[in-house]
């Protein structure tokens, strides 16, 4: 049994103007594709071959010897979340359950966006940012290249992709721009509170 690369849940011209089907086309189709096929070939006809991402992730994180494995599944781990984190015409104000529990814990949904904008543009090079559970709170935290909340026990709720790749052919350098517009207009609070226990 090989990993294989999930189908986008939406068109890939579903997010324009926001981001490119271009965009897309490459992170999709060549980025995450290639972190697939990496990790397939990285794990075949080892113990790892017919384990869950999660699983490989748990199983190499922190092993010198399995660095290649982990970003390699890591990283597709967590664009597939990142794709899912994502909605044509989402973002703006949470609904549901999640905007009492952003409410309580970051003391108002404007908190909430600052924090969430503040560790995108503060991950220095390659990396994550993200809204997770801890200890029954919820808070931001920012992960460097392929680390994921996950391979450290936690449960991550949304994600935002802040490698170059996610962002530079439609805003270049302009990453808080892009982190401007996936929380007006992308984020799937669907998708948010569907983890939330
Ligand atoms: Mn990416």
């Amino acid at each position: 049994m090989t990993v294989t690369l999930p189908d986008l849940p939406y068109a890939k011209d579903a997010l324009v103007p926001h981001i490119s089907a271009r965009t897309l086309d490459f992170h999709h189709g060549k980025h995450h594709h290639a972190y697939v096929t990496n990790l397939n070939k990285l794990i075949e006809g080892t113990a790892l071959a017919g384990m869950t991402l999660k699983e490989i992730i748990k199983k190499t994180v922190n092993n010198p010897d399995t660095v290649g494995i982990f970003n390699n599944a890591a990283q597709a781990w967590n664009h597939t979340f990142y794709w899912q984190s994502m909605t044509p015409n989402g973002g703006g104000l949470p609904t549901g359950a999640i905007a009492e529990r952003i409410k309580a814990d970051f003391k108002g949904f404007d908190k909430f966006i600052e924090q969430l904008k503040n560790a995108g543009l503060t991950q220095f090079g390659s990396g994550w940012a993200w809204l997770v559970v801890k200890d029954d709170r919820l808070e931001i935290m920012k992960t460097s290249n392929a680390d994921t909340p996950i391979a450290h026990g936690l449960q991550p709720l949304l994600t935002v992709d802040v490698w170059e790749h996610a962002y530079y052919l439609d805003y270049q350098n302009g990453r808080g721009t892009y982190l401007d517009v996936f929380m007006n207009h992308l984020i799937n609070w669907d998708f948010v509170n569907s983890h939330l226990v």
